[in-house]
């Protein structure tokens, strides 16, 4: 096995262990470490999985912090960020995440309810039942999701974090995920903002039960980030880029998607976002919709619903319901 990269230093007691993510296309997590004297904090995780746990583990190893308690910080639920919190925090450290995001990852029943509703939202939209029972048992957000067990806290939006040394101001983003939160170092003028802006790829924006209309929440969430353009920002994955740049282009590039998403229902009415999505395009090299891998498909109807919703909340398109099938209409 290749030995583990020495976690980069980006500013004083501030460090970015890179966690691979092997097989997913996001390739890489960005753990940040802020080490402190009598204990430190660990800002996101990998998922619940040996080459994660190797990197991560390696990682503080070398930073001499794995002698004292390590408090974990999740900018949101998903299993890649937050998989290994309660190994990271043992029973000295405790996890603290968004109270919106909190009960998928410390209430079973919770997660249940969530995972039931998502599922009911696909077959309206005309995902065959086969393929999501297969996708629901092989999905890795859920087998390598953190066990439960793990003392987590919640956050509010525009609380202030004060662990040791270090200041995190709390802000709310959803649209990625309900809950999803990025936070402000002051002091250091960084913003750690998990998946809600990403460089090098377009952060997934999907449906979820409890938000109506996640696509105008995450572009509401955007124009609000603007505000730390010029603070160093510190991605969820991979690269760094100009945080105030990459804005206007996720604006731009939801902008254009819609307008796709309008054309496939205006062109195709009475469709449901599975059908629609096959008319999307999509960087995904398939021949043709039906040879769509799986789980890309997946991951490409929640997209689209997202856009479907949006389009909905603006009045454009409407969404009607028959029979357990859902069908969209443009309107004129
Ligand atoms: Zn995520």
């Amino acid at each position: 096995m290749s030995r583990s990269p020495f976690p980069e230093e980006l500013l004083p007691g501030l460090f970015r262990i890179p966690v691979p993510l092997p097989g997913n296309p996001l390739k890489e997590l960005n753990a940040y470490l802020l080490r402190g004297a009598q204990r430190s904090v660990l800002v996101d995780t990998g998922f619940r999985q040996s080459a994660c746990r190797e990197a991560l583990f390696a990682g503080l190893e070398a930073l001499g912090c794995l002698d004292k308690p390590i408090d974990v910080v999740l900018t949101h639920l998903h299993s890649d960020h937050s998989g290994l919190a309660p190994e990271v925090a043992g029973t000295a450290g405790t996890i603290y995440v968004s109270r919106v995001d909190r009960p998928s990852l410390d209430d079973p029943e919770a997660r249940r309810v969530f995972w039931g509703m998502a599922e009911r939202r696909f077959l309206e939209e005309g995902f065959p039942l086969l393929s999501l029972r297969h996708l629901n048992d092989t999905n890795p957000a859920r087998s390598m999701a953190p066990p439960t067990g793990g003392h987590y806290e919640s956050l509010e939006d525009g609380q202030l974090l004060e662990l040791g040394p270090w200041r995190l101001r709390c802000l709310l983003m959803p649209g990625h995920t309900p809950g999803q939160m990025c936070f402000f170092l002051e002091e250091h003028n960084a913003i750690l903002l998990g998946d809600h802006v990403l460089f090098d790829i377009t952060p997934n924006i999907t449906a979820w039960p409890a938000m109506p209309d996640a696509l105008g929440s995450y572009l509401v969430s955007l124009e609000r980030v603007r505000a730390y353009g010029g603070a160093l920002p510190l991605p969820g994955h991979r690269g760094r880029g100009d945080l105030t740049a990459r804005v206007g282009q996720l604006t731009a590039h939801h902008q254009c998607r819609l307008e796709e998403a309008f054309a496939a229902v205006r062109d195709h009415p009475g469709a449901g976002a599975y059908t629609l999505a096959g008319y999307m395009s999509w960087k995904i090299r398939a021949a043709s919709w039906a040879e769509f891998p799986e789980t890309q498909k997946w991951f490409a109807v929640g997209e689209c619903m997202s856009h479907l919703d949006h389009l909905a909340a603006l009045g454009r398109i409407e969404r009607r319901t028959a029979d357990g099938r859902a069908a969209y209409f443009a309107r004129s």
